[in-house]
């Protein structure tokens, strides 16, 4: 697959250099995700306070644009509020599903941009998913 090159080096950054990555002991709630087409899994402690994402750490295996993809998207969402959480998944969401055509909303996307391209690869989308359904999956949970 080919990706624009500025946005292949956020991705293989995040890959090498992954953010919050490391299981916290501070947990409300833990998910298990796996993407069996390619292999990913990823495990993901979130804790909530008053709504607000306080603590969100992960830890997996995987393919670069999964791991990469949690990483941006852990970095998105510490500190934001459940519907703020839920507007940016949503938007990543559209852009993984939108086939190459959308560039992405950088004001609310902000590194997750540079997945835009795998939009163009069905077999990759689950890939870039995997740590936002898990997000998707702990917080609502939370949040019951
Ligand atoms: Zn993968």
């Amino acid at each position: 697959m080919e990706l624009d090159s500025l946005y292949q080096e956020v991705i293989l950054d995040h890959y090498r250099s992954p953010h919050h990555k490391g299981l916290s002991a501070n947990k409300d709630i833990q998910v298990h995700h796996n993407n069996p087409s390619c292999g990913d899994e990823v495990t993901l402690n979130l804790s909530m306070k008053g709504g607000v994402v306080t603590d969100l750490t992960w830890d997996g295996v995987g393919c670069s644009i999964s791991m990469a993809s949690t990483s941006v998207m852990s970095d998105l969402l510490v500190g934001k509020g459940y519907k703020d959480a839920m507007n940016i998944l949503n938007n990543f969401v559209e852009l993984m599903q939108s086939k190459g055509q959308s560039v992405g909303d950088e004001s609310i996307l902000e590194d997750a941009v540079a997945f835009a391209g795998v939009s163009k690869f069905p077999a990759r989308i689950k890939c870039a998913l995997l740590g936002w359904m898990a997000f998707k999956d702990a917080s609502s949970q939370v949040m019951q």
